[in-house]
């Protein structure tokens, strides 16, 4: 086809040029004809060109020629149909897309990378009262003014989801998550969980109205079992009344542990606004649990564990010191339980030094550690890595939860490194923000 329109435009020059060279010919003057022929034909093209122009700008029809011209136009004439049709399909698929994310139930926003709003659907103006007139091209935290949420977006983290009140409709709980989207764009979804926070607070109320609940019945039984050991009785009553004694002492600490778990999970305070001192909460920490010795379901006594605090420190933490406290103290009896080998006092140490990003607090013990596969699931409510050998112990199960939620409201999370056969290290970071040094 290519190679007809070529011989087709070379056949028409030389035709002319023959033509006009032989009516030269006929004045004697086939020179000048053949120029005059060339000419003419050079004209022709010339036409053809400016109808291709024209048609190409959209000022005239395609140009209807068997030659070079005629068969470019017809080349582009097929291009651009393709192209129309794959055009048309792909808008019509993003039709579809944007159908389709308008019928979510979740609210779904487009801002740049500055947060600036380009695009949102009609979920978004339901649960954050956003308005389609007014509101494209705001920033976002014009929109959303929560400091929590201006916080998190300008953090630029959004490995975890945040979770607000709408700032449009009162008693709606909205989670907020964003995507990096591109090089300069970024998705946020806006998903409704009111439903399943009330759920989540009707499970904390109920824990903790039974365990309130239950206090005073164990503390009354409590109180007969003691009187009774203070009687006299003969040896095998004793040892029973010993041993419903000890259980119902573990009830006190396990409902203790659900209560106070309940309180951590309801507790939503904020970052906490009391600077305290690190260092004495910490010694007192110690000293209440040096005579501490766990006592085994047969009444064996453990040997009193050898603790070394190197916590000489002036810094200061901005949170809830009762709430660092009880941290401390659980790592420290746990790593008193747990870090006994053979038979040995356990070993434990504390220790605190500065990291990159804050301040690393760490209990250390040289007992017989965790195999790794427990370790995602020690954090876990009533998660217990050998359940023998702890009945023997008496833990509640609750205690690294009890830590993992006091840490959250630090912004801090428990790291544990454990070794078989060598010992267990559980530490956290109390990031910079939090800290300050009393000295300076
Ligand atoms: P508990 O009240 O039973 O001690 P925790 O939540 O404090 O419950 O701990 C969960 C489990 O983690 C414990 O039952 C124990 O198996 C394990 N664990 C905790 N600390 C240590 C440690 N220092 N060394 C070995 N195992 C530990």
């Amino acid at each position: 086809m290519q190679q007809i329109a070529w011989q087709r435009e070379l056949l028409r020059i030389i035709f002319i040029v023959a033509t006009a060279t032989a009516a030269g010919m006929t004045f004697e003057r086939p020179l000048l004809g053949a120029l005059i022929g060339l000419a003419v034909s050079q004209i022709l093209m010339f036409k053809r060109l400016n109808e291709l122009f024209k048609w190409s700008n959209n000022l005239g029809p395609a140009p209807q020629d068997s030659g070079l011209v005629g068969y470019s136009a017809d080349i582009l004439i097929r291009k651009e149909r393709v192209l129309n049709k794959k055009i048309a399909r792909q808008t019509k698929q993003l039709k579809r897309i944007a159908e389709g994310i308008e019928s979510l139930q979740d609210g779904v926003l487009i801002v740049d990378q500055a947060g600036y709003m380009n695009a949102f659907n009609r979920a978004s103006c339901h649960l954050l009262g956003l308005r389609v007139d007014t509101d494209k091209g705001q920033h976002i935290t014009n929109l959303i003014r929560a400091p929590r949420f201006v916080k998190y977006f300008e953090k630029g983290d959004y490995s975890e989801v945040l979770e607000l009140e709408s700032p449009h409709r009162l008693n709606l709980i909205v989670q907020v998550q964003v995507t990096q989207f591109g090089i300069d764009q970024k998705v946020i979804i806006v998903r409704d969980v009111t439903e399943r926070q009330r759920v989540e607070q009707m499970r904390q109320n109920f824990i903790g109205d039974v365990s309130h609940e239950l206090r005073t019945p164990l503390t009354v039984v409590n109180g007969y079992l003691e009187m009774l050991a203070d009687s006299d009785m003969n040896p095998g009553i004793m040892r029973a009344v010993r041993q419903m004694s000890e259980q119902t002492e573990r009830m006190k600490s396990l409902v203790n542990d659900l209560l106070h778990l309940s309180k951590l999970e309801s507790n939503n305070a904020g970052i906490g606004n009391e600077w305290f001192e690190f260092q004495p909460l910490c010694a007192v920490s110690v000293d209440q649990l040096r005579a501490y010795t766990p006592v085994s379901l047969t009444g064996e006594k453990f040997p009193e564990a050898v603790i070394h605090c190197d916590c000489a420190s002036d810094i200061e933490i901005l949170g809830f010191a009762d709430e660092i406290s009880s941290i401390l103290s659980n790592l420290i009896t746990n790593a008193i339980k747990y870090g006994r080998k053979e038979g040995k006092a356990a070993q434990v140490h504390i220790s605190i030094k500065d990291h990159n990003h804050g301040i690393e607090i760490a209990v250390a013990d040289q007992g017989e550690g965790i195999a790794p596969n427990h370790l995602a699931h020690l954090t876990e409510r009533f998660y217990r890595v050998d359940e023998s050998r702890e009945s023997t112990i008496g833990g509640s199960g609750l205690g690294l939860a009890i830590v993992r939620h006091a840490l959250e409201h630090h912004d801090a999370q428990l790291k544990i490194d454990s070794t078989l056969g060598r010992g267990s290290c559980f530490s956290f970071t109390i990031p910079a923000e939090r800290i300050r040094y009393k000295s300076q």
